[in-house]
């Protein structure tokens, strides 16, 4: 890691503790259910693949992809479906797994979508939440933490395509950005 750039936020140990116990919830609460865990690409890649491995019932994946932040770092608001499911959700306990919710707009879209396919239900985890910048009525069921309005990389997470390999939640420094 590059502490030039970034300030660690969340420690790697740290987060595995938060997707450990989010997993134990999750776990207990669909007990039984027919689980199909959706995650959102790119971002979710490394928290789906640490919090399935949490969750101790069978379940399936899926893949979706929508466009939204391109290289800058506030939302357009504009959100496209890239790269839809594979597979059915009719019947499903859907549970999408989303990196960080911002205005909740990309989910927002997400979640109107999947609902009309008649899915069992839909819930929303998220690692990240932001919710003082929320222009849209969604509500994460599970959340990792809370952040304020911070631009944060890795875990999954990038700026221009970079840092999504680092194994902490960091602050990018405005420095890196405002260049
Ligand atoms: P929303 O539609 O909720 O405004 O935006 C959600 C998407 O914006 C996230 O999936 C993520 O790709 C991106 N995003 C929002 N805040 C951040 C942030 O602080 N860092 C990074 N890297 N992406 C963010």
């Amino acid at each position: 890691m590059n502490f030039n750039e970034v300030d660690v936020l969340f420690a790697e140990e740290e987060i595995q503790e938060k997707v450990a116990q989010l997993g134990r919830q999750i776990t207990a609460d669909y007990k039984g259910e027919d689980l199909l865990v959706v995650g959102i690409l790119k971002g979710a890649f490394i928290f789906m693949a640490d919090l399935v491995r949490k969750i101790d019932i069978p379940l399936e994946l899926d893949f979706m992809s929508v466009s939204s932040y391109g290289t800058s770092t506030t939302s357009s608001g504009e959100v496209r479906i890239m790269k839809d499911l594979d597979y059915s959700i009719e019947n499903k306990s859907v549970l999408i797994v989303e990196d960080i919710v911002d205005t909740g707009l990309t989910l927002n879209y997400i979640c109107e979508i999947l609902k009309k396919r008649d899915p069992k239900s839909v819930k929303i985890c998220c690692l990240l939440d932001k919710p003082s910048r929320r222009k849209s009525p969604i509500r994460p069921d599970y959340v990792g933490y809370s952040i304020p309005d911070e631009f944060v990389v890795g875990y999954g997470l990038d700026y221009a395509g970079q840092y999504r390999g680092y194994p902490a939640v960091c602050i990018l420094k405005p420095s890196v950005y405002e260049k």
